[in-house]
């Protein structure tokens, strides 16, 4: 397995069987876990050096139209707390976020229906033109490739769109409110990317039904897109939802197929999740230390914060956005990283 590590480093392709071993040799072996890493840290290093990307999430909705079963905005959520921000709240989430350095913006929620095309494009130029050397990036789920197109011409620069399972039954069994399936998720990333978008893939590790050669699959499927976003964390259980009683998914798979992903796709931004930092409190760091080059701190208001449950107990640095900032640096000096506050776009 070891060669195979050295393969996988020297850009060789694997295929789904391939991966899958690997996958499985990893978390029974802590040497080839480590030597997984150990690469992948060194490939990231290469690219980015010691520095951190940070983007500034802002949390839009909570109300969502979808029903996916792990999540808990799901619709079917009676007892989940919705809010949604004012176009005015989130330019000023933005204002404090550019004082304090930030130069890429998430917006990312559930699928609210209140959130038309009009309405996203007139908040993105204002954003736009006030904030004109920053990147800004959708997480808003699946829309028509017009609206893709609009958003984009607005002024919006990333999307991320986690495929969230590359196989059909396993995305059906999560998704069962979808009737386009995994063929549609695909559909809405093919869009984007003939938008222009700097395009975000992933999934979750360790969500009910998934199996090691799931993961495989997933890990081929965002090879073969060459996505320049890749975002992989941990299930985390949310007991409001169906998948309430389930276990969390595993950290050493979750840091191996981090690692491997930072080995297919070098170039790729990769966050270190604020699921793993969840997950384990030195999550943040060991997803650095298996390839992340990402963080993504919270800027929403902080009243609305435990409102967006997609998991519960998320991770944070404490309420106010300054004071996260300085914790998160800290954090990273321990590992020997910083924070890098320029746009960092993908280097094609
Ligand atoms: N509505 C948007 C944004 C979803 S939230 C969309 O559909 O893309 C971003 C990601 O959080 C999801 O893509 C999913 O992979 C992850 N997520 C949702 N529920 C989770 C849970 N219970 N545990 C871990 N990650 C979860």
């Amino acid at each position: 397995m070891k060669e195979t590590v050295e393969h996988l480093a020297s850009g060789k392709r694997l295929d789904a069987t391939e991966l899958g071993e690997l996958l499985r040799a990893a978390t029974l072996d802590d040497a080839l876990l480590q030597l997984l890493r150990d690469y992948a840290v060194r490939t990231a290093r290469e690219q980015f050096g010691l520095g951190i990307y940070i983007r500034g999430l802002i949390e839009l909705s909570s109300y969502c139209r979808r029903d996916c079963l792990y999540c808990g905005l799901r619709r079917s959520n009676r007892t989940a707390e919705r809010y949604r921000l004012t176009a005015d709240e989130v330019m000023e989430c933005c204002r404090e976020g550019y004082r304090l350095g930030f130069r890429t913006f998430v917006l990312q929620g559930g699928e609210d229906g209140t959130h038309t095309d009009a309405w996203l494009e007139e908040l993105i130029s204002n954003m736009r033109t006030t904030y004109p050397d920053a990147a800004i990036t959708l997480s808003l789920g699946e829309r028509s490739e017009e609206s893709y197109r609009r958003l984009k011409a607005a002024g919006a620069n990333r999307y991320l769109l986690r495929h969230e399972a590359a196989n059909e039954e396993l995305y059906a069994s999560l998704h069962p409110d979808s009737q386009s399936g995994i063929a549609g998720r695909l559909a809405c990333i093919d869009s984007l990317k003939r938008c222009g978008y700097q395009v975000g893939m992933g999934m979750m590790i360790g969500v009910k039904g998934q199996s090691i050669n799931h993961i495989a699959e997933d890990l081929a499927l965002i090879a073969a897109k060459r996505c320049e976003m890749v975002g992989i964390g941990p299930f985390l259980p949310h007991h409001a939802t169906p998948l309430g009683m389930e276990p969390a998914g595993d950290l050493r798979l979750t840091l191996a197929t981090v690692a491997i992903a930072r080995l297919l796709l070098p170039k790729a931004l990769i966050p270190s999740t604020t699921a793993l930092a969840t997950l384990h409190p030195d999550g943040r760091k060991m997803g650095i230390l298996s390839g992340a080059n990402v963080v993504m701190p919270n800027l929403s208001p902080s009243d609305v914060r435990a409102k967006y449950a997609i998991y519960e107990n998320k991770a944070s640095w404490g309420k106010e956005a300054a004071e996260g900032l300085n914790a998160l640096e800290r954090e990273l000096n321990e590992i020997g990283y910083h924070c890098d506050l320029s746009r960092g776009d993908y280097k094609y």
